[in-house]
């Protein structure tokens, strides 16, 4: 027995945290998606703000990895390695 919210943005993160599959019928994905969608028109500086974050993210990281090359690159190599390893 589930003790989610169903059709609210509240049970569409109950799912996700238990592990629980979305089905169309349950209406927590479409209320996650209105909720996405308001929230979206009420902050309209959303993807500029991500993309300033992104890019504050992106120059740390390079930062870093200056600050710590050995350890980068070794982390580096172990990435490459399991992509290769996934096949991609
Ligand atoms: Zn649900």
């Amino acid at each position: 027995m589930s003790d989610i919210e169903h059709g609210t943005y509240g049970g569409y993160q109950q799912h996700k945290v238990k592990g629980v599959p979305l089905t169309p019928e349950c209406g927590c994905e479409e209320a996650r998606n209105v909720y996405m969608r308001d929230y979206r028109a009420s902050h309209p500086d959303l993807r500029s703000r991500a993309r300033v974050h992104a890019k504050a993210r992106q120059r740390a990281l390079s930062a870093l990895a200056g600050l710590h090359q050995a350890d980068y690159n070794r982390l580096f190599a172990a990435e490459l390695r399991k992509i290769k390893a996934e096949g991609s």
